[in-house]
């Protein structure tokens, strides 16, 4: 078959299984072109693994440690002769490089709020690799199946207290205009905080350690963002932002319970399937990836990644962290120079002047990127196999 990007509002409905293979081959790339992670982990259950920064923190600890992952995620597979969904590819792709290479390998598709998903998990973890000394956090979804009463949680983006009005943009029709969103209720709030929040990471590791599949001194990481005051009420201090705050008080709270070194990494705004979907933020990362370019600072997940593990996580000594507990790797993003430049650039941005104040093009070419469409070396014209298989 051969596959065209199909853009639905935020969203390509399609994805090229070869594109997305050289996709995740160029984060390979990277990170055998970067140091090792001296004295890293060596097996890793990474839950979100398919995508955006989960799938770089698989690529980063396989092909920077030499880790044997487990990779749990929610994915699409071809289907009467619909293309699988991207994260799906990426996976199978992932599993193909790491087996190459000496790894282990296993992808485990499936709901990870699930009690289900997280027993096949642990089985697979004992069969496998006896126990794990990371566990790598990074679920984005927009709704949780609670698995003790049942209870569908859908998360919403809102703002809290009041109404928020902003510039946003259109990036189907590249249209940039006002926004109002409507506060939430406290309902939204408590949903939100439900799906996104740091519950289910925390029934995570309680069942690994339930079952005894946690190493000696494993450590668990979950990711969060923060951003700048000109996204806080979407952000920071909208719903998204009630769940982060919840994510991060989980940390402490599971170093507590299970005696492992929990810790949330904030990590900088990247295009990825999740922040496609909030408004305002994809404008803010258009200005922002501009900015960071110039300065010569630009990263994208599998550079955060590699980072957050090198410079931040596994070092000689304690890891580096905030006056509050958290890994930051969105140090550059919120260095003030870079928020100056972004800030300056704000009021002044339109439709008209969008590709001349900001990364607009760099944004569509990194959105297509995420579902393996314009990439180098691949040939869009030829006829492809939708059907593949993960390990
Ligand atoms: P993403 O959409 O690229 O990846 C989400 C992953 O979650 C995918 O692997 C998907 O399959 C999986 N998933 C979703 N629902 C699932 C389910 N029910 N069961 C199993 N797997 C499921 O998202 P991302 O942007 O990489 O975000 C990952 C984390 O990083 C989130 O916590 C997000 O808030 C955080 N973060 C993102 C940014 C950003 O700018 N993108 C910045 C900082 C922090």
């Amino acid at each position: 078959m051969i596959v065209k990007p199909k853009i639905r509002g935020f969203v390509c409905v399609t994805a090229h299984p070869n594109g997305c293979a050289a996709h995740v081959q160029e984060q390979i790339d990277y990170v055998k072109s970067q140091s090792p992670i001296q004295n890293g982990p060596k097996k890793v259950l990474i839950v979100g693994a398919s995508t955006g920064y989960g799938l770089a923190s698989r690529i980063s600890v396989a092909f920077g440690s030499q880790a044997d992952t487990i990779g749990v995620f929610f994915e699409r597979p071809a289907n009467n002769g619909r293309p699988a969904s991207a994260g799906w590819y990426n996976s199978a792709a992932f599993d193909t490089a790491a087996q190459k290479a000496g790894l282990f390998s296993k992808s485990i598709n499936g709901d990870a709020f699930s009690n289900e998903i997280k027993q096949e998990t642990i089985a697979a973890i004992k069969a496998h690799l006896d126990k794990v000394d990371l566990v790598i956090y990074s679920l984005a979804s927009p709704r949780r199946n609670d698995p003790v009463n049942g209870e569908v949680y859908k998360s919403v983006l809102k703002p809290i207290g009041a109404p928020f009005t902003a510039k946003s943009i259109d990036t189907d029709k590249e249209l940039i205009a006002e926004v109002t969103l409507e506060p939430a209720t406290e309902d939204d709030i408590h949903n939100t905080v439900k799906t996104m929040g740091g519950e289910d990471w925390d029934l995570w590791i309680q069942a690994l350690s339930a079952a005894d599949v946690l190493a000696e001194g494993a450590k668990t990481v979950a990711y969060s963002y923060i951003g700048p005051e000109v996204t806080y009420p979407i952000y920071r201090q909208g719903t998204i932002g009630k769940a982060k705050e919840h994510c991060e008080a989980q940390a402490k709270a599971i170093q507590q319970t299970y005696g492992i070194d929990a810790y949330v990494s904030v990590n900088k705004a990247v295009v990825s399937q999740a922040s496609s979907a909030i408004p305002v933020v994809p404008l803010y990362i258009s200005i922002l990836q501009k900015v960071m370019k110039e300065m010569h600072l630009h990263e994208g997940c599998i550079e955060q990644c590699h980072r957050l593990f090198i410079e931040k996580l596994f070092v000689d000594g304690p890891p580096v962290l905030d006056e509050a507990g958290r890994l930051r790797v969105d140090d550059w993003e919120m260095q003030p120079a870079v928020q100056a430049a972004v800030k300056q650039v704000w009021p002044h941005i339109t439709t008209e002047n969008l590709r001349e104040l900001a990364d607009f093009q760099g944004y569509q070419d990194e959105f297509l990127k995420l579902f393996g469409f314009g990439l180098p070396g691949v040939d869009y014209a030829e006829d492809v196999e939708i059907e593949v298989d993960l390990a």
